[in-house]
């Protein structure tokens, strides 16, 4: 159960969100300016859609 992984590796500072790769320093937090770009890609988006509390067609609310 209890595998040691941690031990040979060092847990790195920071990692690119987007493949897990060590962040570079020119493209925090990014590894590379390619998934920097696929970032924003993906906020952008996101970003049109905004989570609401309301229910999209109130199906649930059929009380
Ligand atoms: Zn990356």
């Amino acid at each position: 159960m209890s595998r040691v992984v941690e031990l040979k590796r060092k847990p790195p500072k920071s990692v690119c969100p987007m493949c897990k790769r060590p962040t570079v320093s020119a493209y925090r937090p990014f590894c590379s300016p390619r998934c920097k770009d696929e970032d924003m890609r993906r906020w952008l988006e996101g970003g049109y859609r905004i989570p609401t509390s309301e229910a999209p067609e109130g199906e649930e609310e059929g009380a």
